[in-house]
């Protein structure tokens, strides 16, 4: 077989600039007018266009998407544009339901072929393919591949087949699924079909695998930025778990939550000691039976529950993109699962916390799992060799203080391109060095020297702690020079030290049913001096900052958005939908920054496409301009609205040589016709900000007597209060002051106004 042809895409495409390259005039717009109707978004994301348009033009692909990436509008829009009904092989019911649900609400006539349903359900979405009225069509390699069905399909105008989750297909995958090596057999059956398959799962030889497994034929293989920029990654060492998990989770009162932990019975345990403290929190495990879980998973895509406490089987299913924490108690067995469970945090875009209680004691505990189930692998030597490896992997990423983004992506084979990422302890600063960490080292090494490189962990804690158990007593530990040297710790903290100095090779571990602790090169050059040491402090500070309030939540009402919220459950739960199929939170934030209180201001927010605008779009406004009067709250702030939908093609309307100047005296004369900024946006083909930006200069060459047009006069006054007040003239304090209400274009805009009309008499800093 041909090997794949992969691209990798670090920026973001234009659907201008993409569509240049392989799709015609009339798909590019059929493409816009789509994503505008049904899903109320502008643009494509990177690489979906190439996804788009390798459907659209039949040929096989591949696409690698990080989680949240945006893979679902790749098979999901082909179908709207060329009328064609795609298939979308999907692993779990749970996952078809929740996307079926989800393309309902958004007018997309879509179903989901499953075993739970009825006879006459299964016929009549027989009838709607047989009489082309249905575009997407969700199923199980089971059902797909059974008596019959492929045969109905035939004649149809069935021709592509999205795999979605297709690391199912390979062994290298987490979640091998054998039925699914079969779907390289569609072929056989609807001859000229083309695949398309879908993963978020990065490795090299699972994409391979993939390719080969399905028989794909001279593929596109689209490979994105593995890098999940909105997630903020931190790695604690683990003092005490509960409290540690309380302490994150303060941070994320009211938003969902998945607590990872490695055993069922830790599960359980924290479960409770977290409801007793005031989480409510559910168990999740395997152990359960069926029922408990599934109402489980329920009530938390239903937003009636925030926290759970699982195992790694609550896994695939959990679409709730809302999902804000993820917390692991124990160290997963390898960096794929890691990646892939924080995955499911951030799925919406926005900022994320993913925190990871980090003690070598776990690595240890998995070696000892994975060395007792070898004996069931196919070749057993071979297996462990390559889950020690993974193992291994995963807790030297843990104890190195290496910014975790950069790391992630250098495991998965890319290069990270910042120096710095901003987003995880080790970039923001966080992971505090223990002061005195050499001398803390070498109090430990002298200690295994002093009981003679013959002892484990646990007797080193013993004696540097001054504990006096059984064992101290029987090989007189207690009078060695080392016993109690660290009693000012307790046991715990010291543990984690050893560890963290196994973790960093500095002292070495044996291997075997007792390992015990001797010295290594290393070693010696720190007892020497020769060599310094880092060591992380035990009980990290975290959580100091994070980079959301800067991005996502600027000018967003959190009371607007809480009532925005209950609406959206409220709906939901009349509907039978999970919360999110109605608005993502980007979009609900998107509102209460925007708050719009009619239709034209509506459509101008990025998720509102027309079906859900047409729906409750009255309501939601009605809504919101309720909530803004009786606050004195501006509503339809479009000054910091995102761009209007503007046509992708054909040309703009600006003439084509028309000059800086030239704009500038039509913007000019435009706003002194008292237009507002999303009309001049729309009729001059610039971009809200520039508009913006126009705006304050013609502010200040006209000076004109008020600015009403564009900011309310109770707003004006509310923002010439603040800045009477301030020290300087500085964006944020203002804005901070305003309770975030107002945003930075409207201040601009006043301020300008003010300096203009000679209000303010230093200059004012516009640089933020
Ligand atoms: P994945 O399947 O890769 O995990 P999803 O398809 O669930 O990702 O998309 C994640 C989120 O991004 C969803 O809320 C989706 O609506 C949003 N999204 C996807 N594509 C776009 C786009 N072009 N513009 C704006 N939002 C998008």
């Amino acid at each position: 077989m041909e090997r794949p042809r992969v691209s990798v895409c670090h920026r973001h495409v234009t659907v201008h600039e993409a569509m240049s390259a392989n799709l015609s005039k009339t798909q590019a717009q059929r493409i816009a007018s789509v994503l505008r109707e049904f899903w109320g978004f502008d643009s494509l994301r990177p690489l979906q266009e190439q996804a788009i348009s390798a459907a659209l033009a039949h040929r096989d692909s591949l696409l690698v998407m990080p989680t949240g990436g945006g893979k679902s509008l790749c098979y999901q829009v082909p179908p709207l544009v060329d009328g064609y009904v795609d298939i979308v092989v999907s692993p779990l019911i749970s996952l078809m339901k929740d996307q079926v649900d989800g393309l309902k609400e958004a007018g997309v006539p879509a179903r989901a072929l499953h075993s739970a349903l009825t006879a006459s359900e299964r016929r009549e979405i027989h009838q709607r393919i047989a009489a082309g009225e249905l575009r997407l069509l969700f199923t199980s390699p089971e059902r797909l591949l059974m008596d019959g069905f492929l045969d109905m399909l035939k004649g149809q105008k069935v021709c592509r087949f999205a795999i979605d989750e297709a690391h199912c297909i390979s062994q290298w995958g987490h979640d091998f699924r054998p039925e699914y090596r079969q779907l390289a057999t569609l072929r056989q059956h609807i001859p000229g079909c083309t695949l398309h398959a879908f993963t978020a799962t990065a490795t090299p030889r699972v994409r391979q695998d993939i390719a080969e497994q399905l028989q794909l034929n001279d593929p596109l293989v689209l490979v994105g930025d593995v890098d999940r920029a909105n997630l903020v990654y931190r790695i604690l060492p683990k003092v005490d778990a509960e409290r540690q998990t309380l302490e994150v989770l303060s941070r994320h009162v009211d938003e969902a939550a998945i607590v990872y932990c490695i055993s069922r019975k830790e599960t359980e345990s924290l479960a409770k000691w977290l409801t007793e403290h005031k989480v409510v929190a559910k168990a999740y495990n395997a152990g359960m039976d069926a029922a408990d879980r599934h109402r489980i998973q329920e009530d938390f895509a239903n937003e009636k529950l925030d926290v759970v406490v699982a195992t790694v089987a609550f896994g695939m299913g959990i679409d709730r993109s809302n999902v804000r924490c993820v917390i692991h108690t124990g160290m997963p067995k390898s960096i794929e699962h890691y990646q892939q469970e924080t995955g499911r945090a951030g799925r919406d875009g926005l900022e994320a916390e993913c925190v990871l209680l980090y003690s070598a004691g776990d690595a240890i505990k998995w070696e000892r799992i994975i060395t007792q189930s070898a004996g069931e692998a196919a070749d057993p030597g071979q297996w462990l060799r390559a889950s020690m490896d993974l193992i291994h992997g995963m807790s030297h990423f843990a104890s190195a203080p290496l910014c975790r983004h950069r790391a992630l992506s250098e495991y998965f084979g890319q290069t990270y391109p910042k120096a710095t990422c901003e987003a995880c302890d080790v970039c923001l600063d966080e992971v505090d060095a223990v002061p005195d960490s050499t001398v803390l080292a070498q109090k430990i090494i002298s200690c295994v020297v002093r009981a003679q490189q013959r002892f484990g962990v646990g007797q080193i804690v013993d004696i540097l702690s001054g504990a006096q158990t059984e064992n101290i007593r029987r090989y007189r530990h207690g009078e060695l020079s080392t016993y109690g040297l660290l009693k000012e710790l307790d046991k715990k903290q010291i543990t984690a030290l050893v560890y963290q100095l196994v973790d960093q090779k500095l002292l070495a571990r044996e291997e075997g049913d007792y390992p015990i602790l001797k010295l290594n090169a290393a070693s010696v050059e720190i007892l020497k001096g020769q060599r310094e040491v880092k060591l992380a402090k035990v009980a990290a500070k975290a959580g100091k900052r994070t980079a959301r309030g800067e991005t996502d939540l600027q000018g967003v009402d959190a009371g607007l958005a809480a009532v925005l919220r209950k609406w959206r459950r409220d709906l939901a739960l009349a509907r039978g939908v999970p919360p999110y199929v109605i608005f993502p939170d980007t979009t609900l934030n998107a509102l209460a920054r925007i708050r719009p209180t009619n239709q034209r201001s509506l459509r101008l927010v990025s998720g509102v496409g027309e079906r859900k605008a047409g729906q409750f779009g009255d309501a939601l406004c009605r809504e919101i301009a309720a909530y803004c009067r009786d606050r004195s709250l501006q509503s339809d702030v479009i000054a910091n609205a995102p761009e209007p939908a503007r046509p992708t093609r054909p040309a703009p309307v600006r003439p084509a040589r028309e000059s800086k100047s030239q704009v500038l005296d039509r913007v000019y004369d435009l706003f002194r016709e008292g237009r507002t900024v999303p009309d001049v946006a729309a009729t001059i083909d610039r971009a809200l900000s520039t508009t913006c930006q126009y705006l304050v200069q013609f502010i200040y060459d006209t000076k004109p007597a008020n600015v009403d047009p564009w900011v309310p006069p109770q707003v004006y006054k509310r923002v010439q209060r603040e800045v009477a007040k301030a020290s300087d003239f500085r964006l944020t304090p203002i804005f901070e002051a305003m309770n975030q209400e107002v945003p930075y274009e409207v201040i601009r805009i006043v301020l300008a106004h003010m300096k203009a009309t000679g209000q303010l008499a230093g200059s004012v800093a516009e640089s933020e």
